[in-house]
């Protein structure tokens, strides 16, 4: 029998969900200049709201030492990278597939899509809503601007930085905090006079609170609340769902199903997943404190699911192989 739906009424009733329901994947785009300190903004929003995050960065035209800072510091975090293109323009196509195959595969309650510096936002914005349906929202997105460097790009970068600021639901500014009141409200008011209806925060963002942060994670395009962050359920349970994953061996299997058992994933209390390890397909179970393995025949799609309670997404994202890219669905060759 085949149950599609789990119950959050205590482990002796919870059911495992063999498709998935998947959940609303929320998109915000952080643009900004190169230099205006986006990673930065990423790393903290990720500490102060200890949300679920993923992140999507996209490096071309410029060469971010950040990334690599990003993916050192923020343990909890995963990281995705496309360097090919601009995904304002010529890279539209893969950006919106890329888009779609995050949320499947990774599942992520968030994708924070980190911008080129050099890209339209208006134009990022505009590729993601012809993608944008039940399984992706977007969210108001976020600009930060460099205080100091603030008059000089506005007359030497005029298009792409305009657009920046008027495309903006909140605009950021960063790196004010030697700047005096009188410089900071100027630039409060040539911000105003580009973009009327955004919020403009001139003071440290840092020292937001969290509730703020819930705030900004939780407004849509049109200002109106997308259910807002926090626990999945109100018993705590949460589970989260990965697709188009692959292991090495089967004893990365082995060694996966005893982290989660031991708790070193969160507090596994079911698990479900059939996936290629190795040469062979592989399917298991775990219930409570125990799993098992069988061999099985090869499936269309490989998928894991884990229910529990504060569950390590990023850990257990980061434990599998993923095929991110637009020709996963092509490659047989290894599925034999
Ligand atoms: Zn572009």
């Amino acid at each position: 029998m085949i149950t599609k739906k789990y119950t959050d009424s205590g482990p002796g009733l919870l059911k495992i969900p063999v498709s998935f329901e998947t959940k609303q994947m929320k998109v915000l785009v952080v643009s900004g200049f190169l230099g205006a300190g986006k990673t930065t903004f990423i790393k903290t929003m990720a500490q102060c709201s200890g949300q679920d995050f993923c992140i999507l960065e996209n490096e071309y035209g410029e060469v971010d030492v950040d990334t690599a800072l990003l993916k050192e510091e923020t343990e909890n975090i995963n990281v995705w990278e496309m360097t090919e293109g601009c995904i304002c323009c010529s890279m539209k196509q893969s950006f919106a597939s890329s888009l779609l195959t995050i949320s499947g595969a990774l599942d992520p309650e968030y994708l924070i899509v980190e911008a080129t510096g050099v890209g339209l936002l208006s134009n990022i914005l505009a590729n993601i809503s012809q993608i944008e349906y039940d399984r992706i929202v977007l969210l108001r997105p976020v600009t930060i601007v460099d205080a100091g460097t603030y008059f000089y790009y506005q007359n030497k970068f005029d298009t792409t930085f305009q657009d920046q600021i008027q495309a903006a639901g909140t605009i950021l500014l960063s790196k004010g905090e030697h700047m005096s009141v009188r410089e900071l409200e100027e630039i409060r008011r040539d911000l105003r006079r580009m973009n009327p209806a955004a919020d403009i925060v001139t003071e440290p963002y840092s020292e937001k609170p969290f509730r703020w942060w819930k705030d900004l994670l939780s407004a849509g395009m049109d200002g109106r609340k997308i259910s807002a962050p926090g626990k999945e359920s109100s018993a705590g349970w949460e589970n989260i769902g990965l697709r188009n994953v692959r292991l090495s061996s089967p004893e990365e299997l082995l060694y996966l199903l005893w982290e989660a058992i031991s708790g070193n994933l969160g507090a596994v209390v079911r698990g479900k997943g059939i996936l290629p390890c190795g040469k062979e397909w592989l399917r298991f179970d775990i219930t409570d404190s125990r799993f098992s393995i069988t061999g099985t025949e090869p499936s269309k799609e490989s998928s894991v699911v884990f229910i529990g309670m504060q569950l390590k997404k990023n850990q257990i994202r980061r434990s599998f192989q993923f095929r991110i890219s637009s020709e996963q669905d092509c490659d047989q060759s290894d599925r034999k």
